[in-house]
């Protein structure tokens, strides 16, 4: 179990996924540099949060949770958790029956590739479920561009991958190294380019002969310039 002090926010796994370096510029670093895709994030994230509880037919809406693990050392906050009326979940105040919990995330974009979503919610749910000591067995995204709801269901892979990741934040965080990484085209989409440079520092440049580049002494004969 980790302590209060060794927790990790949430949304590193996000970032570890996408670029390790960028992971640890943020977190380690603290760089944060905003872009036009970063803005929107933040400002769809603010208007989320905006309103707290939501009751209708069947559904309560929780608005802005926070969320902590003491198993994977990870804390943060789900935009939107749903708790739907059923057979198995938790209690509410002022409810009856049993309340299934499903953490609903909102996305600027489009759905990715990779992991990264899926990982972050993934994460949401394994905070909820030591929480609130019950299953959460699945959740959602909602995508901005096109707008559309998907499901996702938190298998024994995305389970076993979420806890790996987090395993290796924990590395990262106790190493406090920032990782070097290779320019590829993603870096052109990236808000920290600039605190990053990775056409210079990337994996594949060779820091030596840019240190001895910079270093170079003038040839011989030009002393008096
Ligand atoms: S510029 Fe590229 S290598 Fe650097 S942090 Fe961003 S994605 Fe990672």
């Amino acid at each position: 179990m980790f302590t209060e002090d060794q927790l990790i926010p949430l949304s590193a796994l996000q970032h570890w996924v996408y670029c390790r370096r960028q992971c640890g510029l943020i977190h380690l670093e603290q760089a944060w540099a905003e872009n036009h895709l970063t803005a929107e994030g933040r400002l769809l994230h603010d208007r989320v949060h905006e309103s707290e509880t939501e009751n209708r037919p069947g559904v309560r809406i929780v608005r802005g949770l926070r969320l902590v693990s003491y198993a994977l050392g990870l804390v943060g906050q789900a935009d939107v958790v749903e708790f739907y009326r059923g057979d198995s979940g938790i209690t509410l105040p002022e409810a009856d029956g049993l309340w299934q919990p499903f953490p609903v995330e909102y996305k600027r974009g489009k759905p990715k590739k990779d992991d990264s979503d899926s990982l972050q919610l993934c994460a949401q749910a394994l905070c909820l479920e030591e929480m609130l000591q019950t299953e959460v067995p699945a959740g959602a995204f909602f995508y901005g561009k096109p707008r559309r709801r998907t499901d996702v269901t938190f298998d024994t892979r995305l389970r076993d991958l979420t806890r790996q990741t987090a395993a290796a934040l924990h590395e990262l965080f106790e190493s406090r190294q920032t990782p070097r990484e290779r320019y590829t085209k993603k870096c052109d989409n990236c808000s920290l380019y600039l605190q990053c440079m990775p056409q210079t520092t990337g994996i594949d440049k060779k820091i030596d002969m840019y240190l001895s580049k910079a270093f170079e002494l003038p040839p011989e004969g030009d002393d008096e310039l």
